[in-house]
């Protein structure tokens, strides 16, 4: 099968890891139209996507490509991993992408099963490769759509239980896959850091390149390092298997409600390249 066209994109992360998404929730709404969809791509076979159906409460039928875990897996880079997810998107024409993730928590005012949708990052990742071409100069400004932010935050103000919602927030992302020591949290801490990931970038900036509008949602499910107390190992578990119907719920309804055409300015926010291949 070719890529199929496709509206939004959904890229499940650790909340998500432990159910079959959509299938388990059982919604009358969405439908699974092709399961196990691997495509080539120039950056090696792509992950298994679901191409799915989902019924708006506009009425409107919006079609998604979803895939597990940002499309990481073993034997694949994470840079390469991401590629394959983003060539796939830009085929299919893809135009709001929403992600979720768990992270730590930098800012003491925060506790696990909190949500943090941040509105800016800070990439302390080495990672290369991250563009699919040389084609664009990408501002970086508003790189997570204020349009999807708002839509997330609503849906969450009226189904999130189990913690918080922030609607703001910096998300500082490292490489991994081990996690931070002290000293690097207490430096993120000093950059004003909210929460610590390692997801979102690169893909905030394969976004912006495919001219598709990017957001997330992010479970806080533990303390970084050194943060309130030491994080236990029974309570991230508990989070990622407890918790994972609720983000479920929450990721669909956001598509539910939001508008396929991007009123946000994201689109503008990509430019050609002024440098010339001269070189
Ligand atoms: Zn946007």
């Amino acid at each position: 099968m070719s890529i199929p066209a496709a509206d939004f994109g959904l890229l499940g992360g650790s909340s998500t890891l432990s159910i079959e998404l959509p299938e388990e929730m059982n919604y009358d709404f969405v439908e699974v139209l092709e399961n196990g969809l691997v495509f080539p791509t120039p950056y090696g076979e792509s992950p298994e996507f679901k191409y799915l159906s989902l019924l708006g409460e506009d009425g409107i039928k919006r079609s998604v490509l979803s895939c597990r875990m940002h499309g990481w897996r073993s034997g694949v880079n994470r840079a390469d991993a991401s590629r394959q997810v983003f060539y796939v998107f830009k085929e299919a024409g893809v135009k709001r992408i929403l992600a979720e993730g768990g992270v730590g928590a930098i800012n003491h005012l925060l506790k696990p099963r909190d949500i943090v949708v941040p509105y800016d990052y800070i990439d302390v990742s080495m990672r290369k490769d991250v563009s699919l071409s040389d084609r664009y100069l990408l501002v970086m400004r508003d790189a997570l759509c204020s349009e999807m932010r708002q839509a997330v935050v609503e849906v969450l103000q009226g189904i999130w239980q189990s913690g918080r919602v922030f609607d703001r927030g910096v998300y500082v992302n490292t490489d991994g896959r081990h996690f931070e020591s002290p000293a690097e949290i207490n430096t993120f801490k000093m950059s004003g850091a909210d929460v610590v990931g390692q997801s979102l970038c690169p893909e905030v900036y394969l976004a912006r390149e495919i001219e598709a509008c990017y957001a997330g949602l992010y479970l806080v499910v533990n303390y970084a390092e050194g943060i309130v107390s030491p994080w236990q190992h029974e309570e991230l578990e508990d989070i990622f298997y407890g918790e994972s119907r609720a983000v479920a719920a929450v990721m669909l309804q956001v598509l539910r409600n939001l508008p396929v055409k991007q009123e946000c300015g994201c689109p503008e926010l990509r430019k050609d390249t002024l440098l010339s291949k001269v070189y």
